[in-house]
């Protein structure tokens, strides 16, 4: 089959490798109808860290099952499914608090040893997927595969985000960063009662897109005074870090208000950051982080989506085939495209 493959660092390929094979009685071969490229994949070819060469890329991706092991229950042959971008177990005491990421089977999609033991990545004809009856999600009537394919990531990561956030209605919400995840954490506060949404993004076709569905667009530069605007000086209900390390936790905690809730959903490398802690006390702020999880918000996501109350296709700059992968990541490294979608 033909697949997407890290071959260096900052280079990916698409080439012929072995189709995968069911190799324990809980597995399901999904062929893959549509995967997406995430800023995550960019990172993992960019940086190389646990990643070896040949490896397969890709964790996001929606298809159909095309064999189940003895073991799978759920899923039958033909039916169309959504993935979660990792693996759990489902039934450790972890997954049975709904708490997959913990769980200690954890292997995470097309990233190497990143996140667990290696496991194959999605952007190719055929996935291999541990855990099947946990891990898969079938894709119901009126959900498109544009759509279905942002349910194990980029939305999953969204909504995490808004639900810790436990918005009040009429709440005003700061996300800072107007990638993918941003994008997409407005629209799920928007339709999980936000009063106002500010989305806070440098680049200018972003800010518009995030305009354009809803939210108030700032440059970082006039964020504060912007947001100081709309809350008469207190600063903003709930702030959500959408990119992640020093920066993304600065601009928040910039931006929040006393007793406010600041939800990190960027990807943290740093392994410390001086946090105001005398601010925070006095102000009785309160930072989380969150992780996506279609496995325990799966219903949430799908309702979010079947209804209409949020329309993730709205970040899908392109759709290329297979063969048009590579140059689809170097579009997104270099902010050309916001998300490519691959179509086979
Ligand atoms: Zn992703
Ligand atoms: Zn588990």
């Amino acid at each position: 089959m033909r697949a997407v493959l890290f071959t260096g660092r900052g280079e990916v390929r698409v080439a012929s490798v072995a189709e995968p094979l069911i190799s324990d009685p809980g597995d399901a071969v999904v062929r893959v109808r549509r995967a997406a490229v995430c800023g995550t994949d960019l990172h993992t070819v960019a940086h190389a860290e646990h990643v070896p060469l040949g490896t397969v890329l890709g964790h996001e991706f929606v298809g159909e099952i095309a064999e189940v092991g003895p073991a799978v229950q759920g899923h039958a042959l033909g039916d169309l499914v959504v993935g979660a971008d990792f693996t759990a177990c489902g039934t450790c005491w972890w997954c049975r608090r709904g708490d997959h990421w913990e769980c200690p089977r954890r292997r995470f999609f097309g990233t190497g040893a990143s996140f667990g033991p290696a496991l194959a990545g999605a952007q190719a004809e055929l996935v291999r997927v541990p855990f099947a009856d946990t891990v898969l999600r079938p894709v119901p009537a009126g959900v498109g595969l544009d759509a279905a394919v942002f349910l194990g990531d980029t939305l999953a990561t969204g909504y995490a985000a808004v639900r810790r956030a436990e918005l009040q209605p009429g709440d005003t919400v700061v996300v800072v960063g107007g990638g993918p995840v941003g994008q997409l954490a407005s629209l799920v506060a928007q339709a999980c009662g936000a009063g106002i949404v500010v989305v806070v993004e440098p680049v200018a076709d972003r800010r518009g897109l995030a305009v354009s569905e809803g939210a108030v667009g700032t440059d970082p530069d006039r964020a504060r005074e912007v947001v100081e605007h709309l809350t008469e000086g207190r600063g903003a209900d709930a702030v959500i870090d959408a990119i992640g390390g020093p920066p993304g936790l600065d601009t928040a905690f910039a931006l929040v208000r006393r007793r406010g809730v600041i939800v990190s959903v960027g990807v943290h490398a740093d392994p410390a950051w001086p946090m105001p802690v005398g601010r925070a006390f006095a102000d009785e702020l309160t930072l989380r982080f969150a992780i996506g999880d279609l496995m325990r918000d799966g219903e949430a996501l799908l309702a979010l989506v079947r209804s209409g109350a949020v329309d993730p296709t709205v970040v899908a700059s392109e759709t290329v085939p297979l063969d048009g992968a590579p140059d689809a990541y170097r579009r997104m490294a270099e902010r050309r495209t916001l998300k490519s979608l691959i179509a086979f």
